[in-house]
C-alpha cells in the first residue's frame, strides 16, 4: 500500500473504521490543548485499561500496564512483554506541546482604559496568524501554599474568549509595508484581558479584586504560573465529504493520541512496548520535562530495578536494542503552496502514515538519519500488515527544515525513524489532517509494537 490514496480500494467498513476512529480523537484533542490537559487524558485513558502508577507497584511482571508521569507535564507508558527488558523496547514517542503564546511573568498591566496582558510566544510562529482570533488561557496558578489553581477560560461556550488587536486597514498604509515576520512583533502579542472601571476603582484595579474574588489570587501570583494562550477553536470536521480535521495542536496530538490508543489497545507481546509523550519538543526537547531530559532513562531504570535487575549494563542493552518510531507529524503538500516541495518526496494527504528517513535543514543538519537496513525492516513491517504509507521530505532542500525527537533517543544507539501524519498550516492556529492519515497511523503503530 505503498504511495497509494487510502480511499481509492477502501471498503464501506474501512472508511467507517477510519471516520470512528476519529471521533476520539477529536474529543482527546478538544481537551488536551496542552500538556498538562494530555498528560491528564492519557492517565484517564489509561486507567480506563488497568494501567497504574509505577510509583505504586513494588515488583514488575510481564503483563503489567505501567506509566510515570513527571512533574505533570509528560509521561512515559509501558506494557511489560514476555521477553526481558533487555531484548530492547519498541519505543512509539510523540510529544503533548504545541506553538503557542506563553503569559510573561509579571503579564498584567493597563492602558487607555483596558488591562492586557503580555505574552511571550512559544514555538515556531507566524505572529500574524494570532491576532483578530478568539483564544482561550488554560494552565495552573500555584500559590505559596503549593495550592494548585487550575485557570480554563475560553474552552466552555458561556466563557468570554480573549483576543490580540490588529490595526484598522483604514490606517495601516505604513503597517502594510512592512515585511511578513514586522508586520505583527513580538511585544505586539499582548492579549485584551478588560475594559471596564468603577467610580473608586480604575480598570486595574477592578481587574485584580475580580481575581481575588473568582481564583482568590494577587497579582504577584502570576509570577509562579503557567497560562497558556492557546485558540479557542474546537476540533472540527474540514471539508464537505468531513474526510479532515481542523483543529489547534495536530501538532502532534495527531501522533500521540494514535501512539497511545496503539498500546492501550494492543494485546500482551513479546517485547515490551512505550510510549513517550513528552513536553517542550517545540523549543527543542529541552528541561526536565523536554525529550533531552534523563526522565525517560530513569524510567527505564526503575523497570528493571523493579523486576530485580540492578546491573548498570542492563540499562544499556535495553536501551541500545530498543527500536523507536518517532512520531512527529510532517508538512503535507499543499495545492496552494506546491512549489515549496519536491512533489516525487513530499507526504500527500490521505496516503497513509507518512515517513521520513531523516529531518534536519539545509545539507541535512541536525538530522537523525535512519540506516538504509531499519527502513528496509519498516517497509516490511508496513506491508506485512497492509498498511498505507509514505516516504517524504519535510520540503524543498534549502527551503527550511524542521527537526522531531529522532535524534535524542538515537543517541542510546537504538534505531529510530520519524513517523506520523502529515499535517497543512503547520503550527498555525487552525491546522488540518486527515481522517485516513490518522487511522493508518494508528495501525502502523500497532504493528510496530508486534514485531
Ligand atoms: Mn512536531
Ligand atoms: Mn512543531
Amino acid at each position: 500500500m505503498f504511495k497509494t490514496n487510502v480511499y481509492k480500494d477502501a471498503s464501506d467498513k474501512k472508511i467507517k473504521e477510519i471516520f470512528d476512529f476519529a471521533e476520539g480523537y477529536k474529543t482527546f484533542l478538544g481537551k488536551a490543548k496542552i500538556e498538562r490537559q494530555a498528560v491528564k487524558e492519557a492517565v484517564k485513558l489509561a486507567e480506563a485499561k488497568g494501567y497504574k502508577n509505577i510509583d505504586d507497584v513494588k515488583e514488575i511482571k510481564v503483563g503489567d500496564k505501567l506509566y510515570k508521569v513527571n512533574k505533570a507535564k509528560s509521561i512515559v507508558l509501558f506494557k511489560i512483554g514476555s521477553k526481558p527488558l533487555t531484548d530492547g523496547l519498541r519505543i512509539l514517542g510523540a510529544h503533548i506541546d504545541s506553538p503557542r503564546l506563553d503569559l510573561k511573568p509579571q503579564p498584567l498591566y493597563e492602558d487607555k482604559g483596558f488591562v492586557l496582558l503580555d505574552t511571550h510566544y512559544y514555538g515556531g510562529i507566524k505572529k500574524y496568524q494570532w491576532v483578530t482570533t478568539p483564544l482561550s488561557i488554560i494552565g495552573v496558578i500555584v500559590k505559596k501554599s503549593g495550592e494548585v489553581i487550575d485557570v480554563n477560560i475560553g474552552e466552555n461556550e458561556n466563557d468570554p474568549v480573549f483576543g490580540i488587536g490588529d490595526l484598522l486597514i483604514h490606517l495601516a498604509s505604513n503597517q502594510m509595508d512592512k515585511t511578513a515576520s514586522k508586520v505583527i512583533e513580538g511585544e505586539a502579542l499582548d492579549l485584551t484581558f478588560s475594559s471596564m472601571q468603577t467610580k473608586d476603582k480604575k480598570p486595574k484595579e477592578y481587574i485584580l479584586d475580580l481575581l481575588k474574588e473568582k481564583y482568590d489570587i494577587t497579582e504577584e501570583d502570576f509570577v509562579s504560573a503557567e497560562l497558556e494562550v492557546v485558540p479557542q477553536m474546537k476540533p472540527r470536521d474540514y471539508g464537505f465529504d468531513r474526510s479532515m480535521i481542523a483543529g489547534y495542536g495536530h501538532d502532534d496530538k495527531v501522533c500521540a493520541y494514535p501512539s497511545l490508543m496503539a498500546l492501550l489497545d494492543s494485546p500482551n507481546l513479546e517485547y515490551t512496548s512505550c510510549v513517550i509523550l513528552t513536553d517542550k519538543e517545540e523549543i527543542g526537547s529541552v528541561g526536565a520535562t523536554g525529550a533531552h531530559s534523563y526522565f525517560f532513562e530513569n524510567s527505564v531504570a526503575e523497570l528493571l530495578n523493579k523486576m530485580n535487575d540492578n546491573n548498570y549494563y542492563s540499562l544499556k542493552k535495553t536501551l541500545e536494542n530498543s527500536k523507536m518510531l518517532s512520531s512527529d507529524v510532517t508538512g503535507a503538500i499543499d495545492p496552494l503552496y506546491s512549489s515549496a516541495s519536491d512533489s516525487n518526496n513530499a507526504s500527500n494527504l490521505n496516503y497513509g502514515i507518512a515517513f521520513e528517513k531523516y529531518t534536519g535543514s539545509r545539507g541535512k543538519s541536525g538530522a537523525s538519519d535512519a540506516t538504509a537496513e531499519y527502513v528496509a525492516y519498516i517497509r516490511k513491517v508496513m506491508d506485512e500488515n497492509n498498511i498505507y504509507y509514505q516516504f517524504g521530505e519535510l520540503g524543498k532542500v534549502d527551503q527550511g527544515g524542521g527537526g522531531t525527537i529522532a535524534y535524542i533517543l538515537a543517541k542510546y544507539n537504538m534505531d529510530v525513524i520519524d513517523a506520523g501524519v502529515p499535517v497543512l498550516n503547520m503550527h498555525a492556529p487552525m491546522e488540518i489532517i486527515a481522517k485516513a492519515d490518522l487511522y493508518e497511523a494508528y495501525l502502523a503503530y500497532k504493528a510496530f509494537l508486534k514485531y
